[in-house]
């Protein structure tokens, strides 16, 4: 443990950040508002709030001479960095997660309301907090971290700040922010001053594909075999790494596929030298994820297979070379379907400089870019990519804006005004939904919504569930919260039929969202029987192909569900038949509606969305509706998924089959 110690040491003092250190906790305690400006790696994330904690920053003496706590808090985009960079500090420190350091995301908060001094969260967190105590007095000081990312909620945070700053003049704000976009934080907070942490990169040799490439993910595996058989050889004969790939992909799919092609190209070889390839994306269990940390190794090369998450928010240590697919995953509001839907598009110039910019940070580097130089054109990529706020649903927004009573969203400070259409379409979602009133203002739903952190549907749906008609917001909780989970079913190769045999067992037929049901359910029932022994747990999950992770988290997201609703006097009730569960899903998902048009030759139903009837739409393949003969005309979805056809993922048919 000492020797861990003194390496972690040596790691932190040989950070860029740690030279600059006095020098930027003097120019944080200067300023109310500061931007940090540093390479990703510098140790902005890691170490500044840990510099303002040891600076004593999150002590401040009363004129009574008593000396009170504030947290320094600092915000991440995604949940799994906050998760991962909280524990790394803890480590840092050698303390215990939640104490002094600790992390809060939604439904998983591990603070201490006495102990911890700094507290890693998500922006949505936030927001969250300011709804609970708009001048957040909790705090002395909020780094907004990876702000240039210019996620939807951290455009909010930061013209909420604008205001919240001249009401605590003692509220530090500190945003750090990779060096594109520093400049358009630093004008909107009036000429704030910017503090650049020194460090030093290293040139990236760019090579473009000469041609138009038909499959990314069969580039990239010739890519890095081509990387990793290609210089390789010490003088000895032995393996000698020369630097490890990062490549860049979009997303869990195409990230799986890239790791299973390399494996079998690998395999067919005589004599490969070793190479360790490591996938990491946001949905991957933590103890996995950790791998990527590992230092570089003289004798073994590692290939990490990402996605955006590697562009600025991770730093892998070693890498030499980059491979970059020139796509990126996001959210784009789509205004005929009137929802979000995930798509693959291209990246902008900057996101494609910040990715080959990673292969320079040790040492000299080389970037593949899997598209033309030709594609780079003004035509075909934008220069910065396109903020959230400009491209997604802003009906959750919209709620939270009307709740803290920012009454005209048109005069409120955005960074970048979101299109007017965007607005608009957003608030006819709400008004719909019954949340605002024909004069725009909030009703008594709108409020209640608010009260859950969820997506506006889903609140809506547990609401429909307490009123005595329908009568099963028991169920609904269940499920809202089993929809909350990622991959409650195992997917399993080698064993598909058996899985699938097992799946049929909690299958109902004409509803995914039933069947999530009755999986929960069954869990429970086995839980009463076996109690809390992890190992007959496991062997259950096992069995039926179930991830135990998966269903322990909905259990948890549902008791604060329930705890929610206890503490609004919200009934929680069973529902007497399976009927009342379906019509209430049918009441507040009527938006998302689809009609069955045609059964195709490969016995995959079309759809036709009811919003805009002429475009078609799918079952996504883990669908239970897909095996059974679908009677019922009419289904309502949960979510849309684009990838080569619109998907509908949870679907239930209206009818009853
Ligand atoms: P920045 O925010 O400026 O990009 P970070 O503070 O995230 O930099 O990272 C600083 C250093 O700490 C990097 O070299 C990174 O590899 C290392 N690091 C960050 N998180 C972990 C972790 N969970 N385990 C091991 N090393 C880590
Ligand atoms: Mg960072």
């Amino acid at each position: 443990d000492n020797q861990k110690a003194t390496i972690i040491k040596e790691q932190r003092q040989s950070l860029p950040a740690y030279a600059a250190k006095d020098d930027v906790v003097d120019f944080i305690r200067d300023n109310q508002v500061t931007i940090i400006i540093g390479e990703t790696g510098s140790g902005k994330t890691t170490q500044l709030a840990q510099y303002l904690l040891d600076a004593g920053l999150a002590h401040i003496a009363k004129s009574s001479g008593s000396v009170e706590k504030k947290m320094i808090g600092c915000t991440q985009p995604r949940r799994v960095a906050a998760m991962s960079v909280a524990k790394r500090v803890c480590e840092e420190r050698q303390v215990k997660l939640g104490e002094e350091v600790g992390y809060s995301v939604r439904f998983d908060d591990k603070t201490s309301s006495t102990k911890t001094l700094i507290k890693y969260m998500t922006e949505g967190i936030l927001l969250r907090e300011i709804l609970a105590d708009p001048l957040l007095n909790d705090y002395s000081c909020i780094i907004m971290d990876e702000a240039h990312e210019r996620s939807l909620n951290t455009d909010i945070l930061l013209g909420l700040f604008k205001g919240l700053l001249c009401k605590r003049r003692d509220l530090k704000l500190v945003v750090t922010s990779a060096t594109m976009n520093a400049d358009r934080f630093t004008k909107f907070f009036g000429a704030a001053p910017q503090f650049k942490i020194p460090g030093r990169t290293f040139p990236v040799q760019i090579y473009f594909n000469k041609n138009v490439s038909m499959d990314y993910v069969e580039t990239s595996v010739k890519q890095i075999l081509s990387i990793h058989l290609g210089n390789s050889m010490g003088n000895e004969g032995c393996f000698v790494n020369d630097g490890d790939i990062l490549v860049f992909m979009t997303g869990q799919e195409d990230i799986e596929i890239t790791c299973d092609l390399l494996r079998e190209k690998l395999d067919m070889l005589e004599n490969p030298p070793p190479l360790d390839i490591l996938p990491i994306y946001s949905t991957m269990p933590q103890h996995l994820q950790k791998k990527i940390f590992r230092k570089k190794s003289a004798t073994r090369r590692k290939v990490v297979i990402a996605t955006n998450i590697a562009e600025t928010s991770l730093t892998v240590d070693g890498v030499k070379y980059v491979i970059d697919c020139g796509l990126v995953k996001v959210k784009v509001y789509n205004p005929k379907l009137g929802m979000d839907t995930l798509q693959v598009v291209p990246i902008s110039v900057a996101n494609a400089d910040q990715r080959s910019g990673r292969a320079g940070r040790t040492c000299a580097g080389t970037a593949y870019r899997l598209y033309t130089e030709n594609a780079t054109s003004a035509k075909s990529m934008y220069s910065q990519p396109i903020p959230e706020i400009q491209r997604t649903n802003l009906s959750n927004t919209m709620l939270l804006l009307k709740s803290l009573k920012v009454d005209d969203i048109n005069t409120f400070p955005f960074l970048d005004t979101p299109p007017k259409d965007l607005l608009n379409c957003s608030l006819y979602d709400l008004w719909a939904m019954d949340a605002l009133d024909n004069f725009g203002e909030l009703t008594q739903l709108g409020r209640d919504m608010i009260k859950f952190p969820l997506e506006p549907t889903l609140s809506k749906l547990i609401l429909l569930s307490t009123q005595h008609h329908f009568h099963c917001s028991e169920d609904i909780v269940t499920i809202v919260a089993m929809l909350s989970v990622a991959n409650i079913f195992q997917r399993s190769k080698e064993r598909a039929n058996e899985a699938d045999k097992s799946r049929e067992k909690f299958t109902v037929a004409d509803s995914d969202h039933l069947t999530l049901l009755n999986v929960y359910t069954q869990w429970e029932l086995n839980l009463k029987k076996i109690g809390n022994n992890w190992s007959k747990m496991n062997q259950w999950c096992e069995k039926n192909f179930l991830q135990l992770k998966s269903l322990h988290r909905a259990r948890e997201i549902k008791r604060q569900l329930v705890l929610i609703m206890q503490k609004n006097k919200l009934p929680l009730v069973k529902s007497f038949s399976d009927n009342s569960v379906r019509e209430c899903l049918c009441a507040a998902f009527f938006q998302q509606s689809a009609k069955l048009v045609k059964t195709n030759l490969n016995g995959n139903p079309e759809f036709a969305n009811l919003r805009h009837s002429y475009m078609k739409m799918y079952l996504h393949p883990t669908s239970t509706l897909l095996d059974s003969n679908m009677r019922s005309n009419f289904v309502i979805y949960h979510e849309l998924i684009l990838t080569s056809k619109e998907y509908m993922n949870y679907v239930t048919c209206v009818e009853p089959i």
